[in-house]
């Protein structure tokens, strides 16, 4: 409700629904957004498609291959380099020198899913099925009956690469997992809704027919290796080494009579990377040098080589301030990474009316009041957290307002009911302010996500704001 009373309009904070603070031509860009970002979601499924589509748009706009710049000026000049297709780190070098600090914006580029295990195929009563481990904090009883499609990258022994993907078109077939008919679920529906669905039982059915020769025991199993052999050419053993996600098949769309949400998988947190890529592919001529930096594992705790606790972002760092002094030292990085600014661009989850009562609503995130600034995550008292200054927070909030960024803070959840953290406290670590901004979701996590259009343009904004 607006306030009327001058005294209450002057002292009182009110959120503010975006939309109705959006001009005309704000809401025709925020429906264009809207557009390039499903498209996005629609080809990056997995954290390599990600990466391919980021490095399409770098390209696109004027990005070069690190290894392609030559050492000497190279002022206003748009670098990126791909780290085994896990890392993609995008940077435009600023007029003032990269000693006085560097602007980065990091997202995460991996999503829960089911994954293959490393010998899927089996056959029981007659069917053949493919084994799964989840990756991420799913529920799992969301991940039956629904189609999935694979996504999947094979290695044979000799190095080359198998690329699949199968479900995502007309014409494809549709994988999925099933469940007990009600009928029959008078002990599962007993269950806690954690153990109604054990993650041994996430296993997907992949065929039927058997192998016409009589001689081998499990012939649907055969004939299953038999047709990923003729079509893709490997065994069961280069199985050992693939990656194959299973993932929500189909295309992301619009939701809602008034199109205002996104339903699609992934958008935790390729609703950042998106916004992020797009940010900084429009940025020209920066005063300080910007980052984009897309990392994986982040939903398996940010371990692992590409992950924010890896070492390639200083490694992506050093080499931008080698291409000005070749002979810095690492003192130089640690005092440019001491006077940087970086924001951790995950999502929050916004309320859902349907469960309110697991948030403090003075403190939580509203679907469609603009993009979400995070002060603080974790669990248990901001266990497990790095919160942000309030100097940091000043600065940025007067940064929006002068940008005309429609924000709002949000807590994940009330005290003790869970939480969740980010790559924040990793980025942390190297002695940068550091604070989250990204989308309010809702049914994060699930294999449909639903965002609102106008919070996913807010996000855009800020990070847009917060480079220039
Ligand atoms: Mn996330
Ligand atoms: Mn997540």
């Amino acid at each position: 409700m607006e306030k009327k009373n001058p005294l209450e309009k002057k002292l009182c904070y009110e959120r503010k629904l975006a939309w109705d603070e959006f001009s005309p031509e704000s809401r025709k860009k925020t429906l264009e957004f809207a557009e390039g970002y499903k498209e996005f979601l629609t080809r990056g499924k997995t954290e390599w498609e990600v990466i391919t589509e980021g490095t399409k748009m770098a390209e696109k706009a004027g990005f070069i291959p690190l290894e392609k710049i030559k050492k000497g000026s190279f002022k206003g000049k748009r670098v990126y380099a791909d780290n085994r297709g896990k890392n993609l780190f995008l940077s435009v070098l600023g007029k003032k020198p990269i000693s006085e600090g560097v602007r980065i914006i990091i997202a995460h580029i991996d999503s829960p899913r089911l994954d293959l295990k490393a010998h899927p195929v089996y056959e029981e009563e007659n069917l053949a099925f493919f084994k799964t481990h989840y990756y991420g904090g799913i529920k799992k009883y969301q991940w039956v009956t629904i189609p999935l499609a694979l996504h999947g990258v094979v290695v044979l022994k000799n190095g080359k690469k198998i690329n699949l993907v199968i479900g995502e078109k007309k014409e494809e077939p549709v994988f999925t997992i099933t469940d007990l008919l009600p009928h029959l679920a008078s002990d599962q529906m007993k269950k806690s809704l954690e153990k109604g669905i054990e993650g041994e039982a996430l296993n997907i059915l992949a065929g039927s027919i058997p192998h016409q020769n009589k001689d081998v025991k499990e012939r649907i199993k055969l004939a299953i290796l038999e047709k990923l052999n003729q079509k893709y050419n490997f065994t069961e053993e280069d199985l050992v080494s693939s990656n194959i996600e299973a993932v929500p098949a189909g295309e992301a769309r619009d939701a809602g009579l008034d199109k205002s949400l996104i339903a699609a998988y992934g958008q935790d947190d390729r609703v950042c990377v998106y916004s992020s890529l797009k940010a900084i592919c429009e940025l020209k001529n920066p005063e300080t040098t910007c980052f984009c930096m897309l990392v994986d594992k982040e939903e398996i705790g940010s371990e692992g080589v590409n992950s924010a606790q890896s070492t390639s972002l200083l490694s992506f760092l050093s080499e931008i301030l080698n291409l000005s002094s070749p002979k810095a030292t690492e003192l130089q990085l640690r005092r440019i990474l001491s006077s940087s600014q970086a924001i951790s661009a995950d999502v929050n989850a916004g309320v859902d009316p349907a469960y309110k009562d697991v948030n403090e609503l003075r403190n939580s995130p509203r679907i469609g009041c603009g993009v979400v600034l995070t002060k603080f995550t974790g669990k248990g008292g901001k266990g497990g957290s790095s919160e942000a200054s309030s100097e940091f927070v000043a600065y940025l909030r007067n940064l929006f307002e002068k940008r005309k960024v429609i924000w709002q803070t949000g807590e994940l959840g009330k005290i003790d009911q869970g939480g969740g953290g980010t790559v924040a406290k990793y980025l942390a670590r190297y002695n940068c302010e550091v604070i989250d901004c990204g989308t309010a979701l809702l049914s994060m996590h699930a294999p449909l996500e639903i965002a609102h259009k106008a919070d996913i343009y807010s996000t855009y904004q800020a990070y847009s704001a917060f480079y220039k």
